[in-house]
């Protein structure tokens, strides 16, 4: 990687602020999955056993800029003071003259974590004023929050700025794993591509369709796709505006000599609810008032025959309607094929909230090389946007 870390300083007695990404899901004041939680205590542990003065900050949920009591983030500090085995409490408000009291008592190897910063509108705004309120709490700046690093906000951007600035661990674990996908894939590198929309996907389709020497495409993506070989889908989920899209990318994936798998049969459903009528048919002959909701057993097949001489997989997108069991099957067949595929030394990266949330119900996220923590992040990274997160910490010097 070519950005700088928490390697790069001497951390000893310094005010560290770490950006994290606490954002978690909550339920009657309880943290439910604490994943993320545990995805930043390498950066926070390391800096607390170097001595440093933690002050931790992230936002959580979407409280637009006001204070919502449901979002405040006393839950997580707890979560994470039970992880870390040491109390670390939470400001009444990520700005202000308590707070300020209260950073200034900090000893080193003590941390804090400040209240949600979305409870300030200037947040997301990248408010100068606010980000120099935030950067004069701290020495040094760390970003440990991937999953935020594709918005330019005062935590993410406006502080940093001002500030020297280093990725930490978590962060540098994503950048790693996901540019060289994207620059240096060990071959042949295979996409399998899933989910809701090509419309949320187009631009990560063309960076990668220049990169890969097989896609598979399932969801509901897939969808549009078959439409532009010239199928009909029934009542499925259509993106009719995208049809052209499907076919420029067919088209630029044969100029190119790349192999693209699409569902052969498909699983359609009387409704897409729980409990519906449902049958296999094949692809080209999805029946007028059915809806398709996941691949089918041939085209699963296809699909692992097509990645089977893969050295690198990159999955984004569930196959399926997977959060229906009975509509799961593709999505859950691909997870537990490239569980084995990464027992077998293949590089395998899972991207996206969806999947991964699939991959968690099996148990299978740790079999994977890479699972990624930043969805909307990921898939801006995989587009080759740089991420201003990102880019606004400091590089590495030239060898
Ligand atoms: P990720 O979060 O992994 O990037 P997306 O958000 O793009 O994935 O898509 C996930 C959603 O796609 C899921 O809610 C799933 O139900 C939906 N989906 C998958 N296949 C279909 C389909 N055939 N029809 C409609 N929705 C689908
Ligand atoms: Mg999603």
């Amino acid at each position: 990687m070519d950005k700088q870390t928490v390697r790069d300083f001497d951390p000893s007695g310094k005010r560290v602020f770490v950006r994290v990404d606490f954002n978690v899901p909550l339920e009657d004041g309880k943290v439910t999955d604490d994943t993320r939680i545990r995805a930043a205590l390498p950066t926070i542990r390391y800096l607390l056993d170097k001595g440093a003065i933690v002050i931790l900050a992230s936002h959580l949920g979407r409280p637009k800029g006001k204070v919502v009591e449901s979002m405040r983030l006393r839950p997580v500090a707890e979560r994470l003071s039970q992880l870390l085995g040491r109390s670390v409490p939470v400001t009444g408000d990520a700005i202000g003259l308590g707070t300020t009291d209260a950073l200034a008592r900090l000893k080193p190897g003590q941390a804090i974590l400040l209240e949600n910063l979305r409870f300030h509108p200037e947040e997301e705004a990248n408010d100068p004023e606010f980000a120099k309120t935030l950067a004069s709490y701290a020495d040094v700046y760390v970003n440990d929050a991937f999953g935020t690093a594709h918005r330019a906000h005062a935590s993410t951007v406006g502080m940093a700025e001002l500030l020297p600035a280093y990725a930490g661990f978590l962060m540098e674990r994503e950048i790693n794993a996901l540019s060289r996908l994207i620059e240096n894939p060990e071959r042949p590198f295979a996409a399998v591509l899933g989910g809701a929309k090509v419309s949320d996907k187009v631009k990560v389709l063309e960076n990668l369709i220049a990169k890969c020497d097989v896609f598979c495409i399932g969801g509901g993506m897939a969808n549009t796709f078959l439409v532009a070989m010239g199928h009909t889908v029934g009542k499925s989920l259509l993106e009719a505006d995208r049809v052209d899209d499907a076919k420029r990318i067919l088209a630029d994936a044969e100029a190119r000599g790349v192999t693209f798998v699409l569902p052969t049969d498909v699983v359609v459903a009387k409704e897409v609810t729980r409990g519906a009528e449902r049958k296999v048919v094949q692809a080209s002959k999805v029946p007028n008032s059915w809806s398709i909701v996941d691949v089918g057993p041939s085209t699963v097949k296809a699909f692992e025959e097509a990645l089977q001489p893969a050295r690198t997989v990159l999955w984004n997108g569930p196959l399926g309607v997977f959060e229906i069991p009975t509509f799961g099957d593709g999505t859950r067949a691909m997870a537990r094929f490239l569980a084995e595929r990464a027992d077998d030394g293949v590089t395998t990266v899972v991207g996206g909230g969806d999947s991964v949330a699939a991959l968690d119900q099996l148990g299978l996220a740790e079999k994977m090389t890479h699972v990624s923590t930043g969805g909307g992040a990921s898939l801006e990274f995989l587009e080759g946007i740089t991420l201003p997160g990102v880019a606004v910490l400091r590089d590495r010097e030239a060898a």
